[in-house]
C-alpha cells in the first residue's frame, strides 16, 4: 500500500512525498481511510509506530474546506506534555507546507499574550495541554463551540498525570457532532470507560498488542548494588563498554532530584551529557532536546515526564537508572530506541529492592529479559558494601585515571579563568552552584583512609 492509495489530498501527498516516506506504517494505513471519512477513531499504538501522521495528514486534508474565525478554533489536539504538544506543531508544519493554515499552541511556561493574539487572528489548528487550554477558556479569550476534529493524544499517560477530569470537562465543552480521534498505547479501565462515554461508534485500530516491545530491542538486565554512587559506577561503566557503538542515549530516572544528580555526576566524570525534567522552563527544555536531537549532546538524562512521547529519531541506548515503579512506563522507555525499524540497546540497572518491579514489567511484556552479566544472586559482597571501595583498593589503571584528574583538576585551579569557554564547561558550571561543589567534590572523590568515619567539620573546603 502506498499514501495515494489512502485518499489524502495531493497538497498532502507532496509534502508526505517531500519527508521522504513512501510507504503508511500500520497505524497510518489503518486509520487514515477512516479520520478522512469522518469517522471516529480509537488507535491503540506506542509513539514511534508513526501515529503522530496518522492523525496530522487526514486533518490537514479535511481542513482544506472552510476557514477559522478569531477565537472559535477549528481543531483541538490535546497532548499530555508541552514537548508532545510542540513536536505535533512541527508535524503540521512539515506536513502542511503547502496550506496556508494558523495554528496556534496552547502550552504552559510561554506568555499567555501571544497565544491570546493567535486565538485572535482564528486557529484553524490549536494544539493545547488541558490546562493551558482551559486557563484561556475561563479567560473567556477561546469558544469551543467551532471544534470539529477533536484529537486526544496518549490518553494513558494524560491518565498517570491526572489530566482525566480536564479531559471530560473538555469534551462536554465541544459540540457532540464532532469527531474524535483517540490515542492511547495502552487500555487501562478507565481509558476504556472514557472512549465508551465520548466517542461515537469508533473505529478501534490497533497495531500491536498493548505494552509489547519492539522486537529489534535488545533489552538486557544489569545488576547493581543499592547505592547511588554504585549505580553510577555502574552506568558510567556500562556506557564506557558500549564503546563507538553508542551513538547516543537517554538515560532515565524515576525522579526529578535523581536526574539532576545523576546529571552533574556524569558532566563531573567528563561525559558529554545534559538534563529534562520538568521543573526546568520551556525554553531550557526545549534547547535542551534540540541539543540532543541534533547530536551536540550525546547523553540525555531525564524523568519520564519529561520524556514522554519525545520524537528523537535514531537513539541508539536507552539505560533505566531506576526501574520504572509502573510497568508501562519500561515500554515507553526502551520505545525511544529501535525506532522506525532500527536496532536499539535498553539497559536497566536492577537491585535488590527492584526485583518485584522487574516481575511486574516481565508479565506486562510477556517476556523474560536476559541479564547482562549474571543476575543478582552474583552480586559480590563489595557490590552491596555500604561504603566506596576505597581507593587504595582500586586497580592500577583506576589509580593512574584518578591521578591523571587530580593533575588536571589543580592545573585548572591554577590557572586564570579563560575568556572562552566550551560549552560542555560553561554547562558543567551552570549546573554548579558554588554551594553544592563541596558534596560534589566529595563524591567524586571519596576520603582515603577515614572513609566515613571523617567528622563532618572536617569536610569543610579550604579557600585556595
Ligand atoms: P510518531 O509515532 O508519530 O512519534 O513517529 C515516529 C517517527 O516515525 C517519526 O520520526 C516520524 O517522522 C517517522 N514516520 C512517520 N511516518 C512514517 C512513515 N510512513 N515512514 C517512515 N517513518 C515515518
Amino acid at each position: 500500500m502506498t499514501f495515494a492509495d489512502l485518499g489524502l489530498s495531493p497538497k498532502v501527498l507532496s509534502a508526505v512525498i517531500d519527508a521522504g516516506y513512501t510507504q503508511p506504517t500500520p497505524i497510518q494505513a489503518g486509520a487514515i481511510p477512516h479520520a478522512l471519512a469522518g469517522k471516529d477513531v480509537l488507535g491503540i499504538a506506542q509513539t514511534g509506530t508513526g501515529k503522530t501522521a496518522s492523525f496530522v495528514l487526514p486533518m490537514l486534508t479535511r481542513l482544506e474546506r472552510g476557514r477559522a474565525r478569531a477565537r472559535m478554533p477549528r481543531t483541538l489536539i490535546l497532548e499530555p506534555t508541552r514537548e508532545l504538544a510542540a513536536q505535533v506543531e512541527e508535524n503540521f508544519i512539515k506536513y502542511g507546507k503547502n496550506h496556508r493554515l494558523n495554528i496556534a499552541l496552547l502550552i504552559g511556561g510561554v506568555s499567555f499574550d501571544d497565544q491570546e493574539r493567535k486565538l485572535e487572528r482564528g486557529a484553524d489548528v490549536l494544539i493545547a495541554t488541558p490546562g493551558r487550554m482551559l486557563d484561556h477558556f475561563e479567560r473567556g479569550k477561546l469558544l469551543l463551540t467551532g471544534v470539529e476534529i477533536l484529537v486526544i493524544d496518549e490518553a494513558d499517560r494524560m491518565l498517570d498525570m491526572g489530566f482525566i477530569p480536564d479531559i471530560e470537562r473538555i469534551c462536554k465543552l465541544i459540540p457532540f457532532t464532532r469527531q474524535t480521534l483517540f490515542f492511547s498505547a495502552t487500555m487501562p479501565p478507565e481509558i476504556t470507560r472514557l472512549t465508551q462515554q465520548f466517542l461515537q461508534a469508533p473505529v478501534r485500530v490497533e497495531v500491536s498488542k498493548p505494552a509489547t516491545t519492539a522486537a529489534n530491542i535488545t533489552q538486557r538486565l544489569v545488576k547493581s548494588g543499592s547505592k547511588p554512587w554504585a549505580k553510577r559506577e555502574r552506568l558510567r561503566n556500562l556506557i564506557r563498554s558500549e564503546g563507538d557503538g553508542l551513538k547516543n542515549a537517554i538515560i532515565f530516572c524515576n525522579r526529578k532530584s535523581e536526574v539532576a544528580t545523576l546529571f552533574r555526576s556524569l558532566v563531573r566524570h567528563e561525559f558529554d551529557a545534559g538534563a529534562l525534567h520538568g521543573d526546568m522552563d520551556q525554553r531550557a527544555r526545549m534547547t535542551m532536546l534540540e541539543n540532543f536531537r541534533k547530536g551536540n549532546l550525546k547523553l540525555l538524562v531525564a524523568s519520564d515526564v519529561a520524556a514522554r512521547g519525545l520524537d528523537i529519531p535514531d537513539v541508539s541506548h536507552v539505560f533505566n537508572f531506576d526501574v520504572p515503579t509502573h510497568a508501562e512506563d519500561y515500554v515507553h522507555r526502551i520505545g525511544r530506541t529501535g525506532r522506525a525499524g532500527r536496532s536499539g540497546k535498553a539497559f536497566t540497572l536492577v537491585t535488590r529492592a527492584d526485583e518485584k518491579y522487574v516481575t511486574g514489567i516481565e508479565k506486562l511484556i510477556g517476556q523474560e529479559i536476559e541479564w547482562f552479566d549474571g543476575d543478582l544472586s552474583t552480586l559480590t559482597v563489595e557490590d552491596e558494601a555500604n561504603e566506596r571501595p576505597s581507593r587504595r583498593g582500586r586497580a592500577p589503571k583506576q589509580r593512574e585515571e584518578d591521578s591523571r584528574r587530580r593533575e588536571r583538576r589543580e592545573q585548572a585551579r591554577q590557572q586564570p579563568p579563560q575568556k572562552e569557554e566550551s560549552a560542555h564547561s560553561e554547562r558543567t558550571r551552570e549546573q554548579k552552584p558554588s554551594s553544592r561543589r563541596h558534596s560534589e567534590e566529595k563524591d567524586a572523590h571519596p576520603p582515603v583512609g577515614f572513609g566515613d568515619d571523617i567528622p563532618d567539620f572536617m569536610k569543610v573546603p579550604g579557600k585556595v
